[in-house]
């Protein structure tokens, strides 16, 4: 838990997960405020300089710190391992669309032939 001060002076506490690639502790930034157009805060990890920004014209920054919170929090729910079955399960299909297109573009070429 860490406190966030935006440029309009407001204080909120901010909880952000360390960085997903890198276990780093992120920063949270802001630019601009209220009387800007582009009043935008991005979280930034110190350490691989990976980073996420959400902007808001009609949002207070009440608003905008809890998004930018909730969506450099946000994390896959699938597991590894289940990822894994499914990209060998996707190579494989496509490995057989290959394979079928291979054999369709013979077949029409001895039409041709016959
Ligand atoms: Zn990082």
């Amino acid at each position: 838990m860490k406190e966030f001060r935006t440029h309009d002076g407001e204080v909120f506490v901010i909880n952000l997960l360390p960085c997903p690639f890198c276990s780093a502790d992120p920063e949270m930034k802001m630019s601009g405020n209220y009387h800007h157009k582009r009043r935008r805060i991005t979280v930034r990890c110190r350490k691989c300089r990976i980073e996420r920004s959400d902007a808001s014209i009609s949002n207070n920054n009440l608003w905008l710190v809890r998004v930018a919170e909730k969506n450099w929090n946000a994390r896959s729910t699938v597991p590894a391992e289940v990822v894994d079955i499914v990209r060998t399960w996707e190579r494989g299909l496509m490995q057989h669309a290959e394979a079928m297109q291979a054999i369709a573009a013979l077949a029409k070429h001895g039409e041709g032939e016959g």
